[in-house]
Formats: C-alpha cells, structure tokens, sequence
C-alpha cells in the first residue's frame, strides 16, 4: 500500500472549514437518503444531489473526476461502489449506496451509507449492520500513535468475524485539501503496520463488505464495479478527522 507522508491539518482555521465541509456533506446525504424509494429512477438521485449541493454552495467532488459523468455515485446490489447514476428504477428489496463527496471553500470531504429498500432478505440487513459496524470498529482504531493498519485490520477481523469478505481492490484515502491525499487506507491486513497515526491527519474510511467473495471486476462503462460471483455488496463511509482526544468523524 502506499503509505507516504500523512498530511496533517492542524491550522485552527482548516479545521473549522473541514468541519463544516462534513456537517454540510451530513446535511446532504441524509437528505438523498429520505428520497431512496421503490419507484424512484438513480438519476432522480442525482439530480437532486445537484441541487442541494447548489442550494449550500458546495461544489460536488466527483464530477468529472477522472471523466466521472455524474456528481453522485450509486450503487445497488451486485454493485460494489462507482455505480453511475442513469434510467435504472430502484425496487423494494434492493440495497442502494449512495457515496457523496463535495468541495467547501477548497476542502473535502466523502461519505458513503446503504440502505435497504422495504423488507429486504435477513442476509442483507445482516450486511448492512455488520458494514456499518465494521466501519465503527476501523474509526475506533484512528487515535494517536496507533498504526495506520490498526483501522485496517479492525474491520477487517470484524467482517471475517461475521463471515462476510471485505474488498481488496479499493480502500480509503487521506482527504482535505484533495479528495484523494495519501495515505491509502486498507480495510485489511494485519495490526501495527504502516504510518504512525498523529494529531491531525485526516481520513476517509470506509469498508465495502461482501455477501460472498471479496474478488470484483469493473463493468464495461469503465466505472461500475461488481462483486465477482453476482452477490450483494454494502459500503459505509466516514470522513474523520484524528485529534488528541480521539477520531472526531466529520461527516456526521
Ligand atoms: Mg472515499
């Protein structure tokens, strides 16, 4: 993994503004995931995610990131994260992600929650408490002079745990003055490794958890990604910042 050089954020002033980048983004998702019903088409999702994004002055973080077409992603399912909003109708049983980043006067911040959709099978609401869990346990972990793969290997344990599988092929990130800043953030691997953890980094963690492997493949729009074997996928994420009294989440 790539682990260089943490940038810390300990300017009282950067602070604040990545506070409020988080309350904003919070504001936000919470108020696209009131809109996630049966009947409702993703670019719906999207589209509205544009205007509350106007409506607090906040610029969305993946628009064109990388050519990325839409300022949301939204996963259902199979898909794993990078879903592109478009024409699909989301139905009762699905579980629907929605991963929202936005640009606050410069600084960033990213989120991730999935929601079932109706009664949804006993297996998938298993999936979504123990990813949001696992996501809890990893925060847990981002305190001073921990490891960087103390995070890493708490979710890990917590997902194995549950006989859940989490994904290799994508992890978390540092986040601030850039949506992706080092280091990266594994959602495994064993304790004790990587960067020592000090006051001021800050990061984006966010485990995507599996019903059956972990393996994924990307779909031929170059951005959707899938579990391999067809099975369900769950992603939470959380933007934290880490402070002498412990991980502050930001995205709250
Ligand atoms: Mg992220």
């Amino acid at each position: 993994m790539r682990t260089g050089n943490p940038i810390r954020i300990k300017n009282p002033d950067e602070i604040e503004i990545l506070r409020e980048a988080g309350r904003i983004l919070a504001v936000i998702t919470n108020e696209l995931k009131r809109s996630l019903k049966s009947g409702v088409k993703t670019q719906d999702i999207d589209r509205q995610a544009e205007e509350l994004m106007a409506v607090h002055k906040v610029k969305p973080a993946f628009k064109g990131y990388r050519g990325f077409p839409k300022s949301i992603c939204i996963s259902l399912n199979e898909q794993v994260v990078h879903g592109i909003p478009g024409p699909r109708v989301i139905k009762e049983g699905d579980i629907v992600s929605l991963d929202v980043g936005i640009v606050f006067r410069d600084y960033f911040s990213d989120t991730a929650v999935t929601v079932g959709i109706g009664r949804i099978h006993p297996k998938l609401q298993k999936l979504l408490e123990v990813a949001e869990k696992s996501l809890y346990k990893g925060i847990a972990q981002a305190k001073v002079n921990n490891h960087l793969s103390d995070i890493s290997f708490a979710v890990q344990n917590f997902v194995e745990s549950n006989n859940f599988a989490v994904v290799r092929d994508f992890v978390g990130h540092g986040i601030g003055r850039a949506l992706h800043e080092e280091p990266e953030v594994p959602n495994f691997g064993p304790p004790r490794q990587g960067p020592i953890l000090k006051e001021g980094m800050v990061l984006a963690i966010e485990p995507m958890v599996n019903l059956g492997t972990w393996k994924t493949r990307i779909l031929e729009d170059g951005w959707t990604v899938v579990t391999e074997d067809g099975y369900a996928s769950a992603h939470f994420e959380h933007t934290i910042a880490i402070t002498s009294t412990g991980p502050e989440i930001l995205t709250k």
